[in-house]
């Protein structure tokens, strides 16, 4: 080892040691990965605003009044006129972002899958919007000063929704879905163990294998859906990368999002942050429509014209919004993360040593950055980073003396 790796090695010494090649690539993936995400953000906002300024929006908007004086026939030529821009704008960051995953050994997804891939999500995209933008644009016509309200409820009405049908209509689109006990029955009656001592009976039926292994090397497992729909999916690469006792504490960490209703609290802390930026994103267009519409060739907030300019709003509110959105997420898997050592209490042999040995074997394939800049944790973060994950489970004992589990009585 060089004098300068040996340096680094002992600065960032950790509760997960990588090998230095491995340190020294997760290192440079996380500079790839922060300089993708601000710049590709950077690159998004730069290119829809010079579109905007050029007046795009009108172009595209007389081109829809030429072929039709119906307002929602033209919005079925200005929505996917735009929604093809803004898929051709981000594609280049998409490109790239694959490149460095399957340079890293992250993916393993070849280019033609990869497209078959991008086509579909865009599609999908393309009809959503179509369906989306077209009630926002009748409620802007109709009411003009409450309109964002309205939206918000029907945004909220179709974030419920989507979150019941996306395992059942979009996930199934994308991978195969396997009931965990067809394929690994004695896994399946591990699992059992630790719902049992959660108090509950999940039913097998509802815990599915996800042939992530198509695509990535990185071991996984989550929660989706909602009332009927809700399962936890557990990734194929989970099973090879983790041990049976890891693979406990990966579960019970599910089981926590699943017993605490992550997916509708989460939904629940969205419906508050979207209230307030659809709020904004009222205030910001009608200033900017009345300051700026006649530079920009825009007639009016609910004319067609509009539309280029509510799409860089919108991409730059939510970029504003990932720190909020991101920090709730942190706060909630943390809570998940006590429930998943809480729950295997007594059924492995050290949980501590169990659970911070887990969080390893994902560092390794996913090459987490032992010691992530701040801000990026801050703002792009949805976990807290492993070392932060590792350094709880290291310490928190909560059957010692003095003090009491959260979740669970000693
Ligand atoms: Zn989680």
């Amino acid at each position: 080892m060089s004098p300068a790796a040996a340096l680094l090695a002992f600065a960032t010494q950790t509760l997960c040691p990588l090998p230095p090649v491995k340190l020294a690539q997760a290192i440079a993936l996380s500079h790839w990965r922060t300089g993708l995400y601000f710049g590709g953000t950077a690159w998004i906002l730069l290119a829809l605003w010079v579109l905007v300024r050029l007046r795009t929006g009108a172009v595209i908007a007389r081109l829809a009044a030429g072929v039709s004086g119906r307002s929602w026939v033209q919005g079925l030529i200005v929505i996917p006129l735009w929604g093809l821009i803004f898929s051709a704008i981000t594609i280049p960051t998409a490109i790239i972002g694959h490149h460095v995953s399957l340079h890293f050994g992250l993916s393993i997804e070849r280019w033609p899958a990869w497209w078959v891939d991008w086509v579909k999500s865009t599609g999908i995209t393309l009809v959503l919007g179509v369906l989306v933008l077209s009630i926002l644009y009748v409620l802007l016509r109709r009411a003009p000063r409450r309109w964002w309200i309205w939206f918000w409820l029907i945004t909220v009405f179709l974030e419920v929704v989507g979150t019941y049908a996306a395992p059942l209509v979009i996930d199934p689109l994308f991978n195969h879905f396997t009931p965990l006990a067809q394929t690994d029955p004695a896994l399946v009656d591990q699992l059992e163990r630790v719902a049992a001592r959660g108090g509950l009976h999940i039913p097998p039926s509802r815990i599915f294998l996800m042939d992530a292994s198509t695509r990535v090397t990185g071991a996984n497992a989550y929660v989706t859906g909602l009332g009927a729909s809700k399962r936890i999916v557990v990734w194929d690469t989970t099973l090879k990368i983790e041990t049976p006792n890891e693979i406990l504490f990966t579960y019970g960490h599910e089981q926590g999002h699943y017993v605490l209703h992550h997916v509708a609290k989460g939904i629940g802390w969205s419906v508050v942050v979207i209230f307030v930026f659809y709020w904004l994103a009222y205030r910001l267009m009608r200033w900017l429509v009345r300051r700026y519409g006649g530079t920009l060739g825009i007639s009016s907030v609910e004319s067609w014209s509009s539309l280029g300019l509510f799409l860089l709003l919108a991409y730059a509110l939510n970029f504003v919004a990932q720190p909020i959105a991101n920090g709730i997420s942190r706060h909630i898997e943390h809570q998940a993360d006590v429930y998943g050592q809480e729950v295997i209490h007594g059924l492995v042999p050290d949980v501590q040593a169990t659970v911070v040995s887990s969080f390893c074997s994902d560092a390794v394939v996913w090459l987490d950055d032992p010691n992530p800049n701040p801000f990026v944790e801050f703002w792009t973060y949805s976990h807290p980073s492993t070392e932060e994950r590792a350094e709880f489970a290291a310490h928190y004992d909560p059957w010692g003396a003095g003090q009491e589990p959260k979740y669970f009585s000693k």
